[in-house]
């Protein structure tokens, strides 16, 4: 009996062992993608889409902010303010494309990078490299991290850990602060 239970034991064991190796080989396989979304961002770029090549600083004044942003606009990005959850035509944007800062034209996010979060924003699991900076934010009496665009400064959104796998991040960003660039068609 004894024997038995501990072949049992192993038997169990085993199969824990391979249904370890089995994610762990699946979320390897999700790193790399993740990496080949970011590498291979501009497959989804229009041609001769009107963008920023640089994440080269844009710094004016808040009186030409003003000129060039809509108010909506210009309150999130300038002011870190919050669009009214479910607002945005972008939360349910589907087509293949790039997402824009409305801003300075940077590329931020893919349609790759989107998924459906349910919470009203555009919602993406990751980013093109190397597109934002982040500070902590202690506003309503909680502690998120803000991110802006690292070209003009801009605000965007918050980054929250309950995103989809691989990467388990959910960049929260506000649809009035985004352009977004079909790779076909009309915008
Ligand atoms: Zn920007």
């Amino acid at each position: 009996m004894i024997r038995r239970n501990l072949l049992k034991g192993l038997a169990a064991f085993s199969l824990m062992g391979v249904a370890a190796t089995g994610w762990g080989q699946k979320a390897a396989k999700g790193a790399v993608k993740v990496e080949e979304l970011q590498k291979n961002w501009k497959m989804l770029l229009a041609d001769g889409a009107d963008v920023a090549t640089t994440a080269e600083p844009l710094k004016l004044e808040n009186t030409e902010w003003r000129k060039r942003l809509k108010p909506e606009a210009y309150d999130v990005l300038r002011r870190e303010g919050t669009e009214r959850a479910g607002t945005s035509p972008l939360d349910r944007e589907k087509r293949p494309g790039v997402f824009v800062c409305a801003g300075c034209n940077l590329p931020l996010f893919t349609s790759a990078m989107k998924f459906d979060s349910g919470t009203g924003w555009p919602s993406f699991f990751t980013t093109i490299p190397g597109v934002f900076g982040t500070t902590t934010d202690r506003k309503l009496f909680m502690e998120r991290t803000e991110y802006h665009c690292a070209r003009c400064g801009g605000h965007h959104g918050h980054i929250f850990d309950d995103g989809p796998e691989p990467t388990g991040l959910r960049y929260c960003n506000n649809g009035v602060a985004l352009r977004f660039i079909p790779k076909t068609g009309k915008a």
